[in-house]
């Protein structure tokens, strides 16, 4: 699934509630799954729990960009040419300083 295709599922699952709910709410939601995320990790759940719990991180991040109108495709090009801080491919950031 590219972030496009998952844009449009989200969207077409979640758009009504999504958008009555707004950017606050869902960024609380989204916290909410992090935590959810953290104690995943922390806690060393099945390698399924977290598969589970960043498809939720994900899945509300998507939500907010849709909620926001962002084009997460779209947003994503800072990267495409290298690490937006110094521009190689590699990162070099903590070199440079
Ligand atoms: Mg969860
Ligand atoms: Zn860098």
């Amino acid at each position: 699934m590219t972030l496009s295709e998952a844009q449009q599922l989200i969207e077409r699952m979640y758009s009504a509630k999504d958008r009555k709910r707004g950017a606050a709410g869902t960024f609380l939601w989204l916290m909410e799954e992090i935590g959810e995320l953290a104690a995943a990790i922390g806690e060393g759940q099945a390698h399924s729990e977290k598969e589970a719990e960043f498809a939720d991180v994900l899945a509300w991040l998507v939500t907010l960009a849709n909620v926001e109108g962002v084009d997460l495709t779209r947003a994503m090009e800072k990267y495409r040419n290298g690490c937006p801080g110094c521009a190689e491919m590699v990162c070099r950031c903590d070199e440079k300083k």
